[in-house]
């Protein structure tokens, strides 16, 4: 039996950040059931940071990652985590109201948003259809997140501080037995007297093997492609371009374009795949939009993102038993916001409360806690 102070189980961004956090208060083990981490969710993502979610709680947990991200710690990654690149919010004519609800619920931020009009737009992003984009909003300091680096940084923390990372190691049971947890795997166990549920779209049925009921967690599939852009366009400099009413986005990746049809598949926990429908939907809403035409597709893949009813995450330890700390819920901000959530989960794992960063921002323990989904008589 390996003794551990904390054992997460899931090694993707979300239990990369909290072992991070954790480290340096005390023995971590993450348990990670594929043989790489990083291969659902967090492997899959679009890699934008962006302040634009019309949620208060989660605007405020990127905005407060955004310094880790931009200075991280001295030795956490040999490549900058940001990458420069602003995104491009587009409205139709029937739209426009969108475009102003984003500007109302982003005024009060120091990190700017702005409406611009077509001719603004289509200077910035020329393949724009003129009769399509009756107006923009541009936030400048929306960023590419180099997601490999940022995930590895957290890794790597885990273990200058003395802690291990154990992959090929699915958590098969989990019992608390005199005052701790056991968790087992095909080939060990690890005892811990707290366990941190970071199962992304497995986190209700991690609860399930404790015996837990689950917070009635719900996984989207979302699909991307990657395809040439046309040899008449030099995307390089092109912010990534969103549709305000959420049903496309691309934006220049490597030389190539990334796109996306914002899909929302309501799907079991699984390893998700490209649906050919959802890619034609993807290619004819950009068409629609954008004078790129794809000739060839070279990459396609899904990946599941995963929201707790209120699609608010779920941070802080189960009401019904000792010790087992709920982190799931990270919907399509995970990346962005890992930093102040890692910081968050350690903070109330260790019983100290919300950081005060965070409370200054309106964010409470109840909002975020597991008790909300767990009010009824069992
Ligand atoms: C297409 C797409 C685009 C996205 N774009 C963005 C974006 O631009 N910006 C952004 O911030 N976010 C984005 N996201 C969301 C982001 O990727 C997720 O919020 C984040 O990766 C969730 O991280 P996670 O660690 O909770 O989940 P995961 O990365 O899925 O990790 C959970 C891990 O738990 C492991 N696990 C499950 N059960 C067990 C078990 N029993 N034992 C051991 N291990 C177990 C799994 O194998 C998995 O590796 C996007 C997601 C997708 C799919």
């Amino acid at each position: 039996m390996d003794t551990y102070d904390f054992i997460v189980v899931g090694g993707g961004i979300a239990g990369a950040s909290a072992g991070f956090a954790l480290a340096e208060h005390g023995a971590v083990a993450v348990l990670e059931r594929e043989e790489q981490v990083g291969y659902h969710a967090t492997g899959r993502s679009a890699a934008l940071f962006t302040a634009a979610n019309s949620a208060l709680t989660v605007r405020g947990l990127t905005l407060a990652s955004k310094d880790f991200l931009v200075n991280p710690p001295a030795g956490f990654s040999g490549t900058p985590l940001l990458q420069p690149r602003g995104a491009l919010f587009i409205g139709r004519p029937d739209q426009q109201g969108l475009l102003d609800e984003l500007i109302a619920r982003t005024s009060a931020l120091a990190h700017a948003f702005h409406r611009i009009d077509t001719a603004q737009a289509k200077a910035m992003v020329p393949v724009l259809r003129e009769e399509y984009v009756a107006g923009a909003v541009y936030e400048p300091h929306s960023m590419g997140i180099e997601v490999h680096a940022l995930h590895q940084g957290f890794l790597r923390g885990i273990k200058r501080h003395g802690g291990a990372v154990f992959t090929g190691a699915e958590v098969r049971l989990l019992k608390r037995e005199s005052r701790r947890w056991l968790a087992r795997t095909a080939t060990r166990s690890f005892a811990a007297p707290v366990v941190i549920n970071a199962g992304g779209a497995w986190a209700d049925r991690i609860a399930a093997i404790a015996e837990l009921r689950p917070v009635n967690l719900q996984p989207m599939r979302r699909t991307v492609v990657l395809f040439d852009p046309p040899p008449t366009a030099d995307p390089r400099g092109w912010p990534a371009v969103l549709d305000i009413g959420e049903q496309f986005y691309f934006k220049p990746e490597s030389g190539k374009i990334l796109a996306s049809p914002a899909d929302e598949t309501p799907m079991e926990p699984c390893d998700a795949y490209a649906d050919e429908l959802d890619i034609a939907l993807a290619i004819d809403r950009i068409n629609a939009a954008a004078d790129l035409p794809v000739r060839h597709i070279t990459k396609r893949w899904a990946g599941l993102r995963t929201f707790a009813p209120d699609r608010l995450p779920v941070v802080g330890y189960d009401p019904e038993v000792e010790g087992f700390f709920w982190f799931a819920g990270q919907g399509g901000f995970g990346i962005h916001t890992s930093a102040a959530m890692g910081r968050l989960c350690a903070s109330l794992v260790l019983g100290r409360g919300m950081p005060s960063g965070l409370a200054a921002l309106g964010l409470s323990e109840a909002q975020l806690s597991p008790a909300r989904f767990k009010s009824r008589p069992q």
